[in-house]
């Protein structure tokens, strides 16, 4: 039986981090769902359809083919073929991927996408509905949080770092924005799983936050 750690939260709470992290030390794959979203956001994009329009995304996301695959241990995605891994990180196309994944039929192939390739390895999974639709019997659930002004922060830190110039005042009101988009859709909102452990890591590292994660994996029965 393969094993399955769940990682849910909000937007820049640090969940990519600490789950590759955690995959990392303990030999499993990580997954991160997120990715997925945003690949199929950039298909709408090309295709010219808005997410305003549901039917047209629904008809249309038959013809996206997703995959994963990892070079180096890192997960590259595939869109009909083609390695989109390096489009997927801009603010653009996480605004993007929030609003197309109100739509039921991409969340329906995304999601058994997600279960397949749990069900045949040991999988540490991040996104906003893992421990409550994609893998409800998760060996074990995390929901991980920080204060909406320490994920600006490091979501503003980040982009900096990278040469990419921002504002902090409007990274915050795309976090609120996104949060709110997230947790009040009618599919899948993100919420906390009932068996999920709470873990707030707006006054820990990303490091103390993994050793958390493994230390509640060491003491599974
Ligand atoms: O985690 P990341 O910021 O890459 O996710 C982008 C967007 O994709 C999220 O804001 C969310 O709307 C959507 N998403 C989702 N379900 C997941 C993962 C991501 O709806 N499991």
């Amino acid at each position: 039986m393969s094993v399955s750690i769940a990682i849910d939260g909000p937007a820049g709470a640090g969940k990519s981090t600490v789950a590759r992290m955690v995959a990392g030390k303990l030999g499993y794959i990580y997954v991160d769902t997120g990715a997925m979203y945003r690949a199929m956001g950039l298909f709408f994009v090309r295709k010219g359809i808005l997410p305003e329009d549901q039917a047209a995304m629904a008809e249309a996301c038959e013809d996206a083919d997703i995959s994963i695959a990892y070079e180096g241990g890192q997960q590259q995605v595939f869109l009909n073929s083609e390695n989109v891994t390096g489009l997927l990180r801009t603010e653009e196309a996480g605004k993007m991927a929030s609003a197309i994944s109100s739509c039921g039929a991409v969340r329906e192939k995304l999601v058994a996408l997600q279960q397949k390739l749990a069900a045949s390895q040991n999988v540490v999974m991040d996104g906003r509905d893992i421990g409550t639709v994609v893998l409800p019997d998760a060996d074990l659930k995390i929901f991980l949080t920080a204060s909406v002004k320490t994920r600006a922060q490091r979501r503003f830190l980040e982009l900096t770092q990278k040469g990419i110039p921002c504002n902090i005042k409007e990274i915050e009101a795309d976090i609120e924005a996104r949060d709110y988009q997230d947790s009040h859709r009618a599919i899948s909102p993100l919420r906390q799983a009932k068996d999920a452990v709470l873990l707030d890591s707006s006054h820990i590292t990303a490091e103390e936050a993994a050793a958390r994660i493994i230390k509640l994996h060491g003491e599974l029965a």
